[in-house]
């Protein structure tokens, strides 16, 4: 690290650019993230960096730069969206795009999700360039619009992904979600995220014969879609250890140690996962995360049927949000699902997104684990699995690889997840400056 890197001031500025972020509204819809992409593009041309902005639409920017290296290794990403979702100002303490720097922590929409990260990895990527790195790879920076509505048609990653990819190609990205600390059994525990579940939405659905209601009879589509939708929530689907999973047993229980800690070693096998799931921790606050990351999941979240009270329908239909581990396809997924409901029960997919795994076994991984542990002795750091999805689904594509990581260290009792797209979203200045350093650690050892 340069001699003359002044962290207490790196800090400030970190916490300034997400103040500057978060005055800017590009609330999806509309989204409006040009204003974030020329501020963060001024920014850059300010300190001799010459940024690429790219739009597919009006008032949709994204911004890219990149620092060349030696091209000795292949390229490190930076990666992170602009825009946020929609805030409710009348349950807010302090407005949501005000900003303002109230109780130790930086206030608005977008703090946590994830400007506050935005503004970190400008930070890093300035602090390089401004302190002549020596870098054997090129850094690249990448703030993009859409990821909160986005999808296939978004407006950032997606579409850069498909007009632009050779901007984006690098060995791995660094996104969110990662790098916080949670306290799990007495100790500091920092997922990193290695993998994604994928989603498979399904509608379900039952015939049967329509008849006169009171002369019931055994042919009945809605009892038939409430019976296969009933054994689907109570006996859930088969148990799976996927290497995110496994990684994260294996750091979580030996780092935590005591009962919960052989509680976690415990689900290492099917044998035992089970038990444990449904009596050790059966009300254990981590146990619908643990079971989601065990099996694919499917859950009924929509029923349909019936028009009349006196008319057995012919058919009846249920929505499912199925969920699926890495090595899952929609169609082994699928005839997971059949198994349980039963063959005569109709499945329609509407929606499928695959699971991405990075594996945990690299270089990059073990350096972030080193140093969040360097910046708090006596941390616990592991790979996880995010349940849902984030852009690095898009840049998995192109054959680059995510890790959700964005340091943030929080004070006691602070709830990260509760925080995501909630009233009062903010993020702790101190914490802030804290993961700029970590993530810098990081950046700069891997690059230079
Ligand atoms: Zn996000």
């Amino acid at each position: 690290m340069p001699q003359s890197l002044n962290w207490p001031t790196a800090s400030v500025e970190a916490v300034q650019y997400l103040q500057m972020l978060l005055r800017l509204d590009t609330t999806n819809p509309p989204g409006n993230e040009s204003v974030a992409a020329e501020t963060i593009a001024d920014i850059l041309r300010g300190e001799n960096i010459e940024p690429l902005l790219l739009a597919s639409a009006p008032t949709r920017g994204n911004v890219i730069a990149r620092l060349r290296g030696s091209g000795e290794k292949p390229p490190l990403l930076l990666y992170g969206h602009t825009d946020v979702v929609p805030a409710e100002p009348q349950y807010w303490t302090h407005p949501p795009f005000s900003g303002n720097i109230a109780e130790g922590f930086v206030w608005g929409r977008g703090a946590l999700d994830m400007k506050g990260t935005v503004a970190q990895q400008l930070t890093v990527f300035l602090l390089l360039k401004r302190h002549g790195v020596p870098l054997r790879r090129d850094v690249i920076f990448a703030a993009t619009a859409d990821e909160e509505i986005g999808g296939e048609d978004s407006f950032g990653l997606a579409w850069l992904v498909k007009h632009h990819p050779d901007l984006l190609r690098a060995e791995f990205g660094i996104t969110e979600v990662g790098g916080y600390n949670m306290s799990v059994g007495g100790k500091s525990v920092y997922p990193i995220q290695v993998a994604e579940k994928g989603t498979c939405w399904m509608k379900v659905r039952a015939k049967g014969r329509p008849g006169h209601a009171s002369m019931p009879h055994d042919d009945n589509s809605v009892i038939h879609l409430s019976r296969a939708v009933a054994r689907l929530a109570s006996e859930g689907l088969p148990y799976h250890l996927c290497d995110a999973a496994a990684g994260f047993l294996e750091s979580a229980s030996a780092g935590i140690g005591g009962p919960f800690g052989e509680a976690l070693s415990r689900l290492k096998s099917p044998q035992s996962a089970r038990q444990v799931l449904d009596v050790t921790l059966k009300d254990h606050e981590l146990k619908p995360f643990l079971n989601a990351m065990l099996h694919n999941t499917a859950t009924v979240t929509g029923l349909a049927a019936g028009y009349k009270t006196n008319v057995i329908p012919s058919a009846a239909e249920a929505t499912v949000d199925g969920r699926t581990l890495p090595g899952f396809t929609t169609e082994s997924f699928v005839a997971e699902v059949r198994a349980v409901l039963g063959e005569a029960i109709e499945i329609e997919v509407t929606m499928e997104s695959p699971p991405l795994e990075t594996s945990h076994d690299t270089a990059l991984f073990r350096l972030m684990v080193e140093k969040l542990q360097a910046h708090d002795p006596g941390a616990v750091a592991a790979p996880y699995m995010m349940t849902g999805a984030t852009d690095a689904k898009y840049l998995a594509r192109i054959g680059v690889p995510s890790y959700g990581f964005a340091p943030l260290k929080l004070p006691p009792g602070f709830r990260y997840t509760e925080l995501f797209h909630a009233h009062n979203e903010r993020a702790p200045v101190d914490g802030l400056g804290w993961g700029t350093r970590v993530l810098y650690d990081v950046v700069s050892d891997y690059c230079a």
